[in-house]
Protein backbone atom coordinates (compact mmCIF):
# COMPACT_ATOMS: atom_id res chain seq x y z
CA UNK A 1 0.00 0.00 0.00
CA UNK A 2 1.27 3.37 -0.69
CA UNK A 3 0.40 6.94 0.87
CA UNK A 4 -1.64 9.47 -1.25
CA UNK A 5 -0.71 12.34 -1.11
CA UNK A 6 -3.02 13.84 1.73
CA UNK A 7 -2.08 11.25 4.24
CA UNK A 8 1.03 10.11 6.00
CA UNK A 9 2.30 6.51 5.07
CA UNK A 10 1.88 4.37 8.27
CA UNK A 11 5.04 2.73 9.56
CA UNK A 12 4.74 0.31 12.24
CA UNK A 13 8.33 0.63 13.52
CA UNK A 14 7.97 4.80 13.94
CA UNK A 15 5.24 3.25 16.23
CA UNK A 16 7.34 0.94 18.32
CA UNK A 17 10.02 3.33 18.98
CA UNK A 18 7.57 5.60 20.49
CA UNK A 19 6.21 3.37 22.38
CA UNK A 20 9.57 2.09 23.56
CA UNK A 21 10.19 6.17 24.52
CA UNK A 22 7.19 6.40 26.43
CA UNK A 23 8.03 3.08 28.13
CA UNK A 24 11.46 4.80 28.95
CA UNK A 25 13.11 1.32 27.57
CA UNK A 26 16.79 1.84 26.93
CA UNK A 27 16.79 4.83 28.71
CA UNK A 28 15.09 6.54 26.32
CA UNK A 29 17.89 6.35 24.14
CA UNK A 30 17.03 5.49 19.83
CA UNK A 31 20.51 4.11 18.51
CA UNK A 32 19.73 2.56 15.30
CA UNK A 33 22.68 1.71 12.67
CA UNK A 34 22.50 1.35 8.43
CA UNK A 35 24.31 -2.44 7.79
CA UNK A 36 25.31 -2.57 4.30
CA UNK A 37 27.71 -5.50 3.51
CA UNK A 38 30.58 -3.70 0.97
CA UNK A 39 29.86 -6.51 -1.69
CA UNK A 40 27.58 -3.92 -4.21
CA UNK A 41 26.50 -0.67 -4.86
CA UNK A 42 23.46 0.82 -3.21
CA UNK A 43 20.61 0.46 -4.57
CA UNK A 44 16.98 1.83 -4.40
CA UNK A 45 16.02 -0.60 -1.92
CA UNK A 46 18.64 0.22 0.73
CA UNK A 47 17.76 3.64 -0.11
CA UNK A 48 14.07 2.40 2.38
CA UNK A 49 16.65 1.46 5.08
CA UNK A 50 18.92 4.14 5.13
CA UNK A 51 15.88 6.60 5.00
CA UNK A 52 14.46 4.60 7.56
CA UNK A 53 17.77 3.69 9.61
CA UNK A 54 19.14 7.45 9.99
CA UNK A 55 15.89 9.19 9.61
CA UNK A 56 13.62 7.67 12.61
CA UNK A 57 16.55 8.36 14.77
CA UNK A 58 16.98 11.79 13.64
CA UNK A 59 13.09 12.02 13.88
CA UNK A 60 13.57 10.85 17.77
CA UNK A 61 16.49 12.98 18.70
CA UNK A 62 18.82 9.63 18.54
CA UNK A 63 21.48 8.71 16.41
CA UNK A 64 22.80 6.56 13.66
CA UNK A 65 25.68 4.34 12.66
CA UNK A 66 27.10 3.30 9.25
CA UNK A 67 28.49 0.01 9.98
CA UNK A 68 30.08 -2.00 7.35
CA UNK A 69 29.23 -5.86 7.36
CA UNK A 70 32.19 -7.17 6.05
CA UNK A 71 32.61 -10.59 7.33
CA UNK A 72 32.64 -12.51 3.89
CA UNK A 73 36.53 -11.56 2.17
CA UNK A 74 36.02 -13.30 -1.03
CA UNK A 75 33.33 -10.48 -2.27
CA UNK A 76 33.93 -7.39 -0.03
CA UNK A 77 36.36 -4.75 -1.91
CA UNK A 78 37.33 -1.13 -0.98
CA UNK A 79 35.73 0.44 -3.80
CA UNK A 80 32.52 -0.69 -2.67
CA UNK A 81 32.86 1.37 1.19
CA UNK A 82 33.74 4.50 -0.91
CA UNK A 83 30.77 4.39 -2.60
CA UNK A 84 28.43 3.26 -0.11
CA UNK A 85 29.87 6.10 1.61
CA UNK A 86 29.16 7.98 -1.02
CA UNK A 87 25.55 7.43 -1.26
CA UNK A 88 24.59 7.73 1.76
CA UNK A 89 26.15 11.39 1.88
CA UNK A 90 24.45 12.30 -0.79
CA UNK A 91 21.00 11.21 0.21
CA UNK A 92 21.81 13.88 3.25
CA UNK A 93 22.72 11.61 5.94
CA UNK A 94 25.55 11.75 7.64
CA UNK A 95 27.27 9.18 10.38
CA UNK A 96 29.26 12.05 11.85
CA UNK A 97 32.16 9.93 13.77
CA UNK A 98 30.57 6.66 14.11
CA UNK A 99 31.67 4.88 10.68
CA UNK A 100 32.09 1.10 12.01
CA UNK A 101 33.26 -2.36 10.69
CA UNK A 102 31.83 -5.46 11.67
CA UNK A 103 35.61 -6.34 11.26
CA UNK A 104 36.90 -4.43 14.12
CA UNK A 105 34.92 -6.67 16.15
CA UNK A 106 36.80 -9.90 15.17
CA UNK A 107 38.86 -10.29 18.06
CA UNK A 108 35.90 -9.57 20.25
CA UNK A 109 33.59 -11.75 18.51
CA UNK A 110 36.68 -14.51 19.03
CA UNK A 111 35.76 -13.84 22.64
CA UNK A 112 32.13 -14.65 22.43
CA UNK A 113 33.22 -17.51 20.67
CA UNK A 114 35.56 -18.99 23.05
CA UNK A 115 32.94 -18.02 26.41
CA UNK A 116 30.26 -20.23 24.31
CA UNK A 117 32.71 -23.09 24.42
CA UNK A 118 33.57 -22.57 27.37
CA UNK A 119 30.07 -22.75 29.10
CA UNK A 120 29.31 -26.08 26.88
CA UNK A 121 27.58 -23.87 24.40
CA UNK A 122 29.70 -24.53 21.49
CA UNK A 123 31.90 -27.03 19.90
CA UNK A 124 34.24 -27.54 16.86
CA UNK A 125 32.28 -30.17 14.21
CA UNK A 126 34.29 -32.35 11.68
CA UNK A 127 31.21 -33.14 9.54
CA UNK A 128 31.54 -31.49 5.90
CA UNK A 129 29.41 -29.05 4.87
CA UNK A 130 27.52 -31.34 2.60
CA UNK A 131 27.11 -33.58 5.72
CA UNK A 132 25.94 -30.90 7.51
CA UNK A 133 23.50 -30.62 6.01
CA UNK A 134 22.14 -33.97 6.11
CA UNK A 135 22.37 -33.84 9.56
CA UNK A 136 20.14 -30.59 9.49
CA UNK A 137 17.13 -32.57 8.31
CA UNK A 138 14.17 -30.51 6.91
CA UNK A 139 10.97 -28.63 7.99
CA UNK A 140 8.85 -31.95 8.53
CA UNK A 141 11.51 -33.92 9.86
CA UNK A 142 14.09 -33.03 13.18
CA UNK A 143 18.00 -33.44 12.24
CA UNK A 144 20.64 -35.40 13.85
CA UNK A 145 23.42 -34.30 16.26
CA UNK A 146 26.70 -34.38 15.21
CA UNK A 147 28.70 -36.75 16.32
CA UNK A 148 31.87 -34.43 17.65
CA UNK A 149 28.38 -32.87 19.32
CA UNK A 150 29.99 -33.95 22.75
CA UNK A 151 33.09 -33.30 22.56
CA UNK A 152 34.55 -31.88 25.86
CA UNK A 153 35.19 -28.08 26.59
CA UNK A 154 39.17 -28.63 26.06
CA UNK A 155 39.21 -30.34 23.39
CA UNK A 156 37.04 -27.76 21.56
CA UNK A 157 39.27 -25.12 23.21
CA UNK A 158 42.33 -26.57 21.43
CA UNK A 159 40.84 -26.88 18.24
CA UNK A 160 39.18 -23.84 17.84
CA UNK A 161 42.61 -22.31 18.95
CA UNK A 162 44.41 -24.46 16.60
CA UNK A 163 41.48 -23.84 13.50
CA UNK A 164 42.50 -19.68 14.26
CA UNK A 165 46.36 -20.35 14.28
CA UNK A 166 45.59 -22.22 10.32
CA UNK A 167 46.83 -25.54 11.25
CA UNK A 168 43.63 -26.51 9.34
CA UNK A 169 42.70 -26.72 5.31
CA UNK A 170 39.09 -24.39 4.55
CA UNK A 171 35.82 -26.44 5.01
CA UNK A 172 37.56 -29.22 7.22
CA UNK A 173 35.91 -27.67 10.88
CA UNK A 174 33.32 -25.38 11.81
CA UNK A 175 33.09 -24.02 15.31
CA UNK A 176 28.82 -24.83 15.73
CA UNK A 177 26.39 -23.25 18.44
CA UNK A 178 25.08 -26.08 20.77
CA UNK A 179 21.51 -25.35 20.39
CA UNK A 180 19.03 -27.95 19.51
CA UNK A 181 18.85 -30.19 16.55
CA UNK A 182 14.96 -30.78 16.75
CA UNK A 183 13.90 -27.08 16.70
CA UNK A 184 11.35 -26.67 14.60
CA UNK A 185 13.45 -23.24 13.59
CA UNK A 186 16.24 -24.74 10.96
CA UNK A 187 18.35 -21.61 12.59
CA UNK A 188 18.40 -23.37 15.56
CA UNK A 189 19.88 -26.52 14.59
CA UNK A 190 23.35 -25.82 15.79
CA UNK A 191 24.20 -23.42 13.48
CA UNK A 192 27.94 -22.76 11.93
CA UNK A 193 29.02 -19.35 13.74
CA UNK A 194 32.41 -19.94 12.59
CA UNK A 195 34.26 -21.44 9.19
CA UNK A 196 38.11 -21.45 8.03
CA UNK A 197 38.63 -19.39 5.05
CA UNK A 198 42.22 -18.73 4.07
CA UNK A 199 41.41 -15.48 2.57
CA UNK A 200 42.84 -12.10 2.65
CA UNK A 201 40.54 -9.40 4.30
CA UNK A 202 40.20 -5.52 2.89
CA UNK A 203 41.07 -4.53 6.41
CA UNK A 204 42.42 -7.11 7.95
CA UNK A 205 44.76 -8.28 6.01
CA UNK A 206 45.98 -12.17 6.61
CA UNK A 207 45.60 -12.15 10.37
CA UNK A 208 42.47 -14.20 10.60
CA UNK A 209 41.55 -17.25 8.62
CA UNK A 210 38.56 -17.82 10.64
CA UNK A 211 35.61 -15.76 9.97
CA UNK A 212 32.71 -15.45 12.43
CA UNK A 213 29.33 -16.22 9.82
CA UNK A 214 26.49 -13.19 10.02
CA UNK A 215 24.26 -14.42 12.69
CA UNK A 216 27.17 -14.24 15.09
CA UNK A 217 28.30 -11.17 13.86
CA UNK A 218 25.39 -9.31 13.45
CA UNK A 219 23.85 -9.01 16.85
CA UNK A 220 26.74 -9.05 18.96
CA UNK A 221 27.71 -5.93 17.00
CA UNK A 222 24.63 -4.32 17.71
CA UNK A 223 25.22 -5.25 21.23
CA UNK A 224 28.69 -3.64 21.01
CA UNK A 225 27.61 -0.51 19.45
CA UNK A 226 24.25 -0.22 22.18
CA UNK A 227 21.84 0.09 19.05
CA UNK A 228 18.52 0.02 20.82
CA UNK A 229 16.07 -0.96 17.41
CA UNK A 230 17.79 -3.04 15.08
CA UNK A 231 15.61 -3.12 12.22
CA UNK A 232 16.15 -5.08 9.32
CA UNK A 233 14.01 -6.97 6.24
CA UNK A 234 11.95 -9.78 6.78
CA UNK A 235 14.01 -12.50 4.83
CA UNK A 236 15.47 -12.01 8.87
CA UNK A 237 12.74 -13.14 10.89
CA UNK A 238 13.35 -16.83 10.95
CA UNK A 239 16.91 -15.77 12.18
CA UNK A 240 15.52 -13.38 15.13
CA UNK A 241 15.51 -16.43 17.80
CA UNK A 242 19.01 -16.86 17.02
CA UNK A 243 19.97 -13.84 17.54
CA UNK A 244 18.13 -13.30 20.98
CA UNK A 245 19.73 -16.71 21.94
CA UNK A 246 23.29 -15.58 21.37
CA UNK A 247 22.87 -12.71 23.38
CA UNK A 248 21.31 -14.49 25.70
CA UNK A 249 23.54 -16.69 26.08
CA UNK A 250 26.44 -14.06 26.12
CA UNK A 251 24.39 -11.66 28.80
CA UNK A 252 25.25 -8.87 26.76
CA UNK A 253 23.60 -6.08 25.73
CA UNK A 254 20.40 -6.65 23.82
CA UNK A 255 19.15 -4.71 21.08
CA UNK A 256 15.68 -5.63 19.95
CA UNK A 257 15.31 -6.87 16.44
CA UNK A 258 12.68 -5.33 14.23
CA UNK A 259 11.92 -6.59 10.43
CA UNK A 260 9.82 -4.54 7.89
CA UNK A 261 9.12 -6.03 4.11
CA UNK A 262 11.85 -4.74 1.67
CA UNK A 263 11.28 -2.61 -1.62
CA UNK A 264 10.17 -4.47 -4.30
CA UNK A 265 9.94 -2.14 -7.70
CA UNK A 266 8.45 -3.28 -10.85
CA UNK A 267 10.18 -3.31 -14.31
CA UNK A 268 13.55 -3.84 -12.04
CA UNK A 269 15.67 -6.46 -9.99
CA UNK A 270 16.73 -5.12 -6.89
CA UNK A 271 19.15 -7.64 -5.84
CA UNK A 272 23.01 -7.13 -5.89
CA UNK A 273 23.94 -10.60 -7.56
CA UNK A 274 21.86 -10.18 -10.18
CA UNK A 275 22.74 -6.32 -10.37
CA UNK A 276 26.51 -7.48 -10.99
CA UNK A 277 25.63 -10.50 -13.42
CA UNK A 278 24.38 -7.41 -15.47
CA UNK A 279 27.84 -5.61 -15.34
CA UNK A 280 29.89 -8.69 -15.88
CA UNK A 281 27.81 -10.00 -18.61
CA UNK A 282 28.30 -6.88 -20.65
CA UNK A 283 24.24 -6.07 -20.23
CA UNK A 284 25.02 -2.73 -18.67
CA UNK A 285 28.41 -1.04 -18.93
CA UNK A 286 28.33 -0.13 -14.80
CA UNK A 287 26.71 0.40 -11.75
CA UNK A 288 26.18 3.90 -11.96
CA UNK A 289 24.52 3.33 -15.55
CA UNK A 290 21.38 5.40 -15.67
CA UNK A 291 19.41 2.57 -16.36
CA UNK A 292 19.87 0.85 -13.00
CA UNK A 293 18.41 1.02 -9.77
CA UNK A 294 21.18 1.73 -8.04
CA UNK A 295 21.54 5.09 -6.12
CA UNK A 296 24.85 5.99 -8.37
CA UNK A 297 22.40 5.40 -11.19
CA UNK A 298 19.50 7.03 -9.95
CA UNK A 299 21.42 10.00 -9.16
CA UNK A 300 23.65 9.85 -12.65
CA UNK A 301 20.24 10.01 -14.23
CA UNK A 302 19.11 13.34 -12.31
CA UNK A 303 17.12 11.76 -9.93
CA UNK A 304 17.60 14.71 -6.52
CA UNK A 305 18.08 13.03 -2.88
CA UNK A 306 14.68 14.78 -2.01
CA UNK A 307 12.73 12.97 -4.45
CA UNK A 308 14.05 9.36 -3.52
CA UNK A 309 13.59 10.44 0.43
CA UNK A 310 10.19 11.84 -0.61
CA UNK A 311 9.40 8.45 -2.38
CA UNK A 312 10.72 6.43 0.49
CA UNK A 313 8.58 8.52 3.49
CA UNK A 314 5.68 7.88 0.56
CA UNK A 315 5.86 4.15 0.19
CA UNK A 316 5.15 3.71 4.29
CA UNK A 317 7.20 0.76 6.25
CA UNK A 318 4.78 -2.65 7.04
CA UNK A 319 5.40 -6.06 6.99
CA UNK A 320 4.20 -7.56 4.41
CA UNK A 321 6.29 -8.04 1.33
CA UNK A 322 4.57 -6.12 -1.82
CA UNK A 323 5.75 -4.75 -5.20
CA UNK A 324 5.82 -0.85 -5.62
CA UNK A 325 4.89 0.66 -9.06
CA UNK A 326 7.96 2.21 -10.72
CA UNK A 327 5.32 5.38 -11.54
CA UNK A 328 5.79 6.54 -7.86
CA UNK A 329 9.12 6.39 -7.49
CA UNK A 330 8.64 8.68 -11.39
CA UNK A 331 6.16 10.45 -10.32
CA UNK A 332 7.93 11.25 -6.69
CA UNK A 333 11.47 13.31 -8.88
CA UNK A 334 9.11 14.77 -11.60
CA UNK A 335 6.89 16.42 -8.69
CA UNK A 336 10.81 18.05 -7.22
CA UNK A 337 11.66 18.80 -10.64
CA UNK A 338 8.78 20.38 -11.57
CA UNK A 339 9.06 22.55 -8.73
CA UNK A 340 12.92 23.23 -9.29
CA UNK A 341 14.66 22.41 -12.55
CA UNK A 342 14.49 25.70 -15.19
CA UNK A 343 12.77 25.24 -18.41
CA UNK A 344 14.60 25.58 -21.60
CA UNK A 345 14.70 24.97 -24.91
CA UNK A 346 15.72 21.60 -26.67
CA UNK A 347 15.09 19.57 -30.27
CA UNK A 348 15.85 16.41 -29.90
CA UNK A 349 14.88 15.70 -33.54
CA UNK A 350 15.22 18.35 -35.81
CA UNK A 351 14.04 19.73 -39.20
CA UNK A 352 15.00 23.05 -40.43
CA UNK A 353 12.45 25.68 -40.37
CA UNK A 354 12.71 28.66 -42.71
CA UNK A 355 11.02 31.93 -41.85
CA UNK A 356 10.39 33.13 -45.32
CA UNK A 357 9.60 36.56 -44.90
CA UNK A 358 11.87 37.19 -41.87
CA UNK A 359 15.31 39.38 -42.49
CA UNK A 360 18.74 37.38 -43.74
CA UNK A 361 20.50 38.70 -40.55
CA UNK A 362 18.27 40.05 -37.99
CA UNK A 363 18.19 38.28 -34.56
CA UNK A 364 16.10 39.26 -31.67
CA UNK A 365 15.95 38.39 -28.44
CA UNK A 366 13.03 37.16 -27.06
CA UNK A 367 12.14 36.82 -22.93
CA UNK A 368 11.33 33.47 -21.85
CA UNK A 369 10.21 32.55 -18.24
CA UNK A 370 12.51 30.25 -16.56
CA UNK A 371 9.82 28.39 -14.39
CA UNK A 372 5.75 28.80 -14.75
CA UNK A 373 5.91 27.49 -11.21
CA UNK A 374 8.51 29.53 -9.32
CA UNK A 375 8.65 33.44 -10.58
CA UNK A 376 11.08 34.20 -8.61
CA UNK A 377 13.41 31.96 -10.84
CA UNK A 378 13.29 34.86 -12.93
CA UNK A 379 13.27 35.08 -17.03
CA UNK A 380 16.44 34.57 -19.92
CA UNK A 381 16.78 35.68 -23.46
CA UNK A 382 16.79 32.96 -26.09
CA UNK A 383 17.88 34.20 -29.79
CA UNK A 384 15.41 34.32 -32.15
CA UNK A 385 16.24 34.25 -36.32
CA UNK A 386 15.19 33.09 -39.76
CA UNK A 387 16.04 29.58 -39.44
CA UNK A 388 15.25 27.79 -37.04
CA UNK A 389 15.23 24.22 -36.10
CA UNK A 390 11.46 22.14 -34.26
CA UNK A 391 10.80 18.83 -33.69
CA UNK A 392 10.26 16.44 -36.63
CA UNK A 393 7.01 15.23 -34.70
CA UNK A 394 5.30 18.61 -34.65
CA UNK A 395 5.13 18.41 -38.67
CA UNK A 396 2.73 16.36 -40.72
CA UNK A 397 2.47 16.63 -43.97
CA UNK A 398 -0.82 14.97 -44.28
CA UNK A 399 -1.80 15.49 -40.53
CA UNK A 400 -4.33 12.84 -39.03
CA UNK A 401 -7.63 13.74 -37.21
CA UNK A 402 -6.68 15.18 -33.85
CA UNK A 403 -3.23 16.18 -34.97
CA UNK A 404 -3.18 20.20 -34.36
CA UNK A 405 0.30 21.14 -34.95
CA UNK A 406 2.18 22.03 -37.79
CA UNK A 407 1.05 20.93 -40.99
CA UNK A 408 0.85 22.82 -45.04
CA UNK A 409 -1.45 25.83 -44.30
CA UNK A 410 -1.46 25.99 -40.92
CA UNK A 411 -1.03 28.41 -38.65
CA UNK A 412 0.80 27.28 -35.01
CA UNK A 413 2.78 29.72 -32.31
CA UNK A 414 6.20 29.03 -31.48
CA UNK A 415 6.45 29.34 -27.59
CA UNK A 416 7.65 32.78 -26.67
CA UNK A 417 7.68 33.95 -30.21
CA UNK A 418 5.36 34.48 -33.01
CA UNK A 419 2.64 32.52 -34.88
CA UNK A 420 3.84 30.94 -37.82
CA UNK A 421 2.13 29.59 -40.98
CA UNK A 422 3.42 26.47 -43.06
CA UNK A 423 3.78 27.71 -46.53
CA UNK A 424 5.84 25.22 -48.40
CA UNK A 425 7.71 22.27 -47.74
CA UNK A 426 11.89 20.97 -49.15
CA UNK A 427 11.96 17.53 -50.19
CA UNK A 428 14.90 15.12 -50.86
CA UNK A 429 15.41 14.71 -54.01
CA UNK A 430 16.14 10.66 -53.85
CA UNK A 431 13.60 9.94 -51.00
CA UNK A 432 11.41 12.48 -51.44
CA UNK A 433 11.28 12.95 -47.39
CA UNK A 434 10.73 15.89 -46.43
CA UNK A 435 14.11 18.18 -44.94
CA UNK A 436 12.99 21.63 -44.72
CA UNK A 437 9.95 23.29 -43.78
CA UNK A 438 9.22 27.04 -45.07
CA UNK A 439 6.89 29.31 -43.25
CA UNK A 440 6.16 33.14 -42.76
CA UNK A 441 5.91 34.59 -39.49
CA UNK A 442 3.45 37.73 -38.47
CA UNK A 443 5.28 40.51 -36.90
CA UNK A 444 2.33 41.52 -35.01
CA UNK A 445 2.10 38.34 -32.75
CA UNK A 446 5.67 38.94 -31.10
CA UNK A 447 5.67 36.74 -27.57
CA UNK A 448 2.68 34.55 -28.87
CA UNK A 449 -0.37 36.92 -29.14
CA UNK A 450 -2.15 37.63 -32.00
CA UNK A 451 -3.97 41.55 -31.04
CA UNK A 452 -7.22 40.55 -33.55
CA UNK A 453 -7.45 37.35 -31.04
CA UNK A 454 -6.84 34.66 -33.55
CA UNK A 455 -6.26 31.69 -32.07
CA UNK A 456 -3.36 28.93 -32.77
CA UNK A 457 -4.26 25.23 -31.54
CA UNK A 458 -1.06 24.60 -30.48
CA UNK A 459 2.50 25.71 -29.20
CA UNK A 460 5.62 24.46 -30.44
CA UNK A 461 9.07 24.63 -29.03
CA UNK A 462 12.37 25.66 -31.25
CA UNK A 463 15.84 26.57 -31.59
CA UNK A 464 17.80 28.96 -33.50
CA UNK A 465 19.81 27.04 -36.00
CA UNK A 466 22.67 29.43 -35.80
CA UNK A 467 22.65 29.78 -32.34
CA UNK A 468 21.56 26.55 -30.63
CA UNK A 469 24.49 24.08 -29.58
CA UNK A 470 24.59 20.50 -30.81
CA UNK A 471 23.80 17.86 -28.03
CA UNK A 472 23.51 14.22 -27.73
CA UNK A 473 20.76 13.14 -25.95
CA UNK A 474 20.29 9.80 -24.10
CA UNK A 475 16.27 8.53 -24.16
CA UNK A 476 16.56 5.45 -20.92
CA UNK A 477 13.77 3.63 -20.53
CA UNK A 478 12.69 0.80 -17.79
CA UNK A 479 15.82 -2.18 -17.56
CA UNK A 480 13.01 -4.77 -18.29
CA UNK A 481 10.18 -5.13 -20.23
CA UNK A 482 8.17 -7.22 -17.82
CA UNK A 483 6.88 -6.08 -13.84
CA UNK A 484 8.29 -8.83 -12.39
CA UNK A 485 11.35 -10.10 -14.37
CA UNK A 486 12.30 -12.37 -11.42
CA UNK A 487 9.20 -13.90 -11.01
CA UNK A 488 9.77 -17.56 -9.98
CA UNK A 489 6.81 -19.24 -11.24
CA UNK A 490 7.78 -18.60 -14.90
CA UNK A 491 10.99 -20.48 -13.91
CA UNK A 492 12.82 -18.19 -17.06
CA UNK A 493 15.55 -16.42 -16.66
CA UNK A 494 15.43 -12.61 -15.51
CA UNK A 495 17.61 -11.53 -18.32
CA UNK A 496 15.22 -13.00 -20.47
CA UNK A 497 12.96 -9.91 -20.18
CA UNK A 498 15.96 -7.20 -20.19
CA UNK A 499 14.19 -4.39 -22.42
CA UNK A 500 16.24 -4.36 -25.57
CA UNK A 501 15.17 -0.33 -25.76
CA UNK A 502 15.84 0.60 -22.58
CA UNK A 503 18.73 3.52 -23.92
CA UNK A 504 18.19 4.99 -27.44
CA UNK A 505 21.11 7.80 -28.12
CA UNK A 506 20.10 10.71 -30.27
CA UNK A 507 23.45 12.41 -31.49
CA UNK A 508 21.96 15.17 -33.50
CA UNK A 509 20.26 17.13 -30.95
CA UNK A 510 20.19 20.82 -30.75
CA UNK A 511 19.60 22.93 -27.35
CA UNK A 512 19.32 26.62 -26.71
CA UNK A 513 22.92 28.77 -26.11
CA UNK A 514 21.99 29.22 -22.65
CA UNK A 515 22.87 25.77 -21.66
CA UNK A 516 26.66 26.49 -22.71
CA UNK A 517 27.74 26.30 -19.43
CA UNK A 518 25.58 23.77 -17.43
CA UNK A 519 27.39 22.43 -14.91
CA UNK A 520 27.59 18.42 -15.14
CA UNK A 521 25.02 17.36 -12.62
CA UNK A 522 22.75 19.95 -13.65
CA UNK A 523 19.21 19.46 -14.47
CA UNK A 524 16.81 21.25 -16.71
CA UNK A 525 12.51 20.42 -18.07
CA UNK A 526 13.24 20.19 -21.65
CA UNK A 527 9.81 22.09 -22.67
CA UNK A 528 7.08 19.66 -24.11
CA UNK A 529 9.94 16.68 -23.68
CA UNK A 530 10.61 15.70 -20.02
CA UNK A 531 13.27 16.69 -17.46
CA UNK A 532 16.74 15.92 -18.47
CA UNK A 533 20.63 16.13 -16.78
CA UNK A 534 23.84 16.88 -17.90
CA UNK A 535 25.26 13.68 -17.88
CA UNK A 536 28.21 13.54 -15.20
CA UNK A 537 30.88 11.51 -16.72
CA UNK A 538 30.70 12.15 -20.79
CA UNK A 539 29.53 15.55 -21.19
CA UNK A 540 31.76 18.32 -21.90
CA UNK A 541 32.43 21.76 -23.41
CA UNK A 542 33.17 19.68 -26.66
CA UNK A 543 30.25 17.65 -26.52
CA UNK A 544 27.15 18.16 -24.10
CA UNK A 545 25.28 15.38 -23.51
CA UNK A 546 21.83 15.31 -21.29
CA UNK A 547 20.72 12.05 -19.99
CA UNK A 548 16.37 11.96 -19.46
CA UNK A 549 15.61 11.79 -16.18
CA UNK A 550 11.77 11.13 -17.11
CA UNK A 551 9.09 12.22 -19.32
CA UNK A 552 6.58 14.85 -18.34
CA UNK A 553 3.77 12.22 -18.54
CA UNK A 554 2.70 11.14 -15.13
CA UNK A 555 1.35 7.33 -15.25
CA UNK A 556 0.98 7.35 -11.60
CA UNK A 557 -1.10 10.56 -11.02
CA UNK A 558 -3.82 8.86 -13.64
CA UNK A 559 -3.58 5.97 -11.58
CA UNK A 560 -3.75 8.04 -8.17
CA UNK A 561 -7.07 10.13 -10.26
CA UNK A 562 -8.57 6.26 -11.79
CA UNK A 563 -8.37 4.73 -7.71
CA UNK A 564 -9.54 8.25 -6.63
CA UNK A 565 -12.38 7.82 -8.68
CA UNK A 566 -13.28 4.18 -7.75
CA UNK A 567 -13.32 4.71 -4.52
CA UNK A 568 -15.63 7.45 -4.94
CA UNK A 569 -17.75 5.05 -6.56
CA UNK A 570 -17.54 2.75 -4.13
CA UNK A 571 -18.32 4.70 -1.25
CA UNK A 572 -21.75 6.17 -3.54
CA UNK A 573 -22.52 2.66 -3.95
CA UNK A 574 -22.36 2.16 0.02
CA UNK A 575 -23.93 4.97 1.15
CA UNK A 576 -27.13 3.88 -1.06
P1 LIG B 1 20.87 -7.51 -1.85
O1 LIG B 1 19.70 -8.44 -1.77
O2 LIG B 1 20.68 -6.40 -2.82
O3 LIG B 1 22.18 -8.20 -2.02
P2 LIG B 1 21.50 -7.29 0.91
O4 LIG B 1 20.45 -7.40 1.95
O5 LIG B 1 22.36 -8.46 0.77
O6 LIG B 1 20.86 -6.80 -0.44
P3 LIG B 1 23.09 -5.55 2.50
O7 LIG B 1 24.27 -4.78 2.11
O8 LIG B 1 23.24 -6.65 3.46
O9 LIG B 1 22.44 -6.06 1.17
O10 LIG B 1 21.94 -4.58 2.99
C1 LIG B 1 22.14 -3.55 3.91
C2 LIG B 1 20.83 -3.20 4.54
O11 LIG B 1 19.89 -2.79 3.56
C3 LIG B 1 20.24 -4.40 5.24
O12 LIG B 1 19.75 -3.97 6.50
C4 LIG B 1 19.13 -4.84 4.35
O13 LIG B 1 18.10 -5.43 5.09
C5 LIG B 1 18.70 -3.54 3.68
N1 LIG B 1 18.12 -3.79 2.37
C6 LIG B 1 18.66 -4.48 1.34
N2 LIG B 1 17.81 -4.56 0.31
C7 LIG B 1 16.68 -3.91 0.67
C8 LIG B 1 15.42 -3.64 0.05
N3 LIG B 1 15.15 -4.06 -1.18
N4 LIG B 1 14.50 -2.93 0.75
C9 LIG B 1 14.77 -2.50 1.98
N5 LIG B 1 15.93 -2.71 2.63
C10 LIG B 1 16.88 -3.41 1.99
MG1 LIG C 1 22.61 -8.78 3.41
Amino acid sequence: MTATDSSPAPNFIRNIIAEDLKANKNEGRVHTRFPPEPNGYLHIGHAKSICLNFGLAQEFGGVCNLRFDDTDPSKEEVKYVESIKEDVRWLGFDWQDREFYASDYFEQLHEYAVQLIKDGKAYVCDLSANEIREYRGTLTEPGKNSPYRDRSVEENLNLFERMRAGEFKDGSRVLRAKIDMASPNLNMRDPVIYRILHAEHHRTGNTWCIYPMYDFTHGQSDSIEGITHSICTLEFEDHRPLYDWFLDALKIFHPQQIEFARLNLSYTVMSKRMLLQLIEEGYIPGWDDPRMPTISGLRRRGYTPESIRNFCERIGVAKRDSMVDIALLEHSVREDLNKRAPRVMAVLRPIRLVIDNYPENKMEELEAVNNPEDPGMGTRKIPFSRVLYIEQDDFREVPPKKFFRLAPGREVRLRYAYFIKCVGVVRDEQTGEVVELHCTYDPKTRGGDAPDGRKVRATLHWVSAAHSLKAEVRLYDHLFLKANPTDEKDGADFKTYLNPDSLETLTSCRVEPTLKDAAPGSRYQFERLGYFCVDTVDSSNEKLVFNRTVTLRDTWAKIQKVEKEAMEVHKGVIKG
